[in-house]
């Protein structure tokens, strides 16, 4: 294991990763020093908690290299392109990301080191990682969902619990700063233009999720249905893995050999078949996936994908996949009013998010809007343009969204709702139940942001969900 006792190690980043960092690193006997671009109120508070230990913290220049830097530990968000990360390339100076930090430090101090299974993709992380410990749970493992919500990495590797196996979410910042990480097996679910402005192009984007499969020793998991380029399968053959380490692919039709797959409303292995005289083996029922459209299938499928790899029997997946419920926001059927369900995707933040919730349901009406990041949305709504029954348009950006329905959707009608107060969600959804006849489903899909008219996507979901009560009451 590495040595950090006296080691001069630079945090670059106050916030959700760099405060724990800094407590462990000093507890291993680094000589911490974190450096942060920002100064307010948080982060001095944040910062005198750090001092009280004997950590160094310099507020109001995160680009100055601290003289003496032997290693430099990144949040994830910082852009590659940093002055500080150039004077490290310049002299040598390793750079780790919160991920490359917790996998150096699996197996310290006598504990177990436990494997990761680790998922990444543009949409979908969340849900997969959950599903794929609701499974290992179901197999009688100790395990956890480790990532954006619930356990942090740091955690999960230093703290008090113990595991066997690990569902690790990592996003492709995450990949990019994590060089030495080497799953038991990996994931990638999909791969849609997200982010570019960071990476600098998509080919960048797609390298650097393509990381997780580096040196994956079982199985690199892929989407066999993905149409963009370069797929995941792509990903897979440039990737370096280790001997007998397979590729697998998950597809919502008829699974071929070494693939998982649905047939007639069945999910089905045939990759990993215990029974010698079968070819196939079923795990589960479509309707065992909470909710059962088809962006879920696949994520279910890629769950137990990396299961099976992991030596998860059949019944192990179909438990698992049965006794898991969706967060918050993603596809959260709120309510039925009236003969109308209403249905809380807050989560769908972007087009592809939003692509997958159009296309589970037959005839919507959709609320969408809100910053928009500089997406476009003609092909969005071109794809769904058969299913809209209506569509409320709300926040910064709607006018964008409003064009593409125009000119591609001239037909369906546009309630455009100029207001960004919080009580225009309200004003919404009672537009949407204007428009919606019995067996529609209102959708709130807003393809953007939220950060125009809520303080995140959870307080928008909870703001429709409050609407639609009050259309109930
Ligand atoms: P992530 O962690 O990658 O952000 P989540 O599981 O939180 O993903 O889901 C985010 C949103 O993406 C959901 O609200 C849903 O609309 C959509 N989504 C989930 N899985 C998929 C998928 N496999 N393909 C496309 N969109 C998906």
């Amino acid at each position: 294991p590495f040595d950090f006792q006296g080691k001069h190690v630079t945090v670059a980043g106050l916030g959700v990763s760099g405060v724990p960092a800094a407590k462990v690193l000093h507890g291993l006997g680094a000589r911490v020093t974190v450096v942060n671009d920002g100064d307010d109120e948080r982060a001095r508070a944040q910062a005198a908690e750090l001092e009280t230990l004997g950590v160094t913290v310099r507020l109001g220049d995160g680009s100055t290299l601290p003289e003496g830097t032997e290693l430099i530990v990144t949040a994830p968000g910082w852009k590659p392109d940093k002055p500080l990360f150039t004077a490290a390339h310049e002299t040598g100076v390793p750079v780790w990301g919160d991920v490359e930090l917790a996998w150096r430090l699996r197996g310290l101090e006598g504990r177990k080191a436990a494997p990761w299974l680790a998922v990444t993709g543009t949409n979908g992380k969340t849900t997969t990682v959950q599903m794929l410990a609701s499974i290992l749970k179901a197999a009688g493992l100790r395990t956890a969902a480790v990532g954006n919500i619930g356990v942090s990495l740091l955690d999960a590797v230093t703290g008090e619990t113990e595991y066997d196996v690990l569902a690790v979410e990592l996003s492709s910042y995450q990949l990019h700063w994590a060089p030495s990480l080497r799953a038991h097996s990996a994931a990638v679910l999909n791969l849609a233009p997200d982010h570019l402005d960071w990476h600098g192009s998509m080919e960048a984007y797609a390298a650097d999720k393509g990381r997780i499969y580096e040196g994956n020793t079982v199985a690199c998991v892929y989407n066999v249905d993905a149409t963009d380029k370069p797929s995941t399968e792509d990903l897979v053959r440039e990737a370096d893995v280790e001997e007998g380490c397979r590729a697998i692919g998950f597809t919502l039709g008829t699974p071929g050999p070494s693939q998982l797959g649905v047939v007639e409303g069945i999910l089905v292995d045939r990759a990993f078949v215990e029974d010698r005289q079968k070819n196939a083996q079923e795990l589960a029922e479509v309707s065992d996936v909470d909710p059962p459209a088809p962006h879920n299938i696949a994520n279910a499928l890629a769950a137990a994908a990396l299961a099976r790899a992991y030596g998860v029997s059949a019944a192990a997946v179909r438990d698992g996949l049965r006794a898991f419920t969706p967060d918050a926001h993603r596809i959260a059927h709120v309510a039925d009013v009236d003969g109308v369900a209403y249905v809380d995707d807050s989560k769908a933040t972007n087009t592809h998010a939003t692509e997958a919730s159009l296309a589970a349901y037959d005839s919507i009406v959709w609320i969408a809007g809100g910053l928009a990041k500089g997406a476009t949305f003609d092909e969005l709504v071109a794809g769904a343009a058969e299913r809209l029954r209506g569509a409320v348009l709300i926040g910064a950006d709607r006018a964008l969204i409003r064009e593409a329905l125009a000119r591609h959707a001239p037909e369906v009608p546009v309630v455009d709702l100029d207001r960004t107060d919080t009580g225009a969600m309200l004003q919404a959804v009672r537009e949407a139940q204007r428009l919606a006849r019995p067996g529609d489903t209102v959708l709130l899909a807003p393809a953007c942001a939220s950060m125009d008219m809520f303080t995140n996507y959870n307080k928008r979901g909870d703001a429709f969900a409050e609407a639609v009560r009050e259309l109930g009451a």
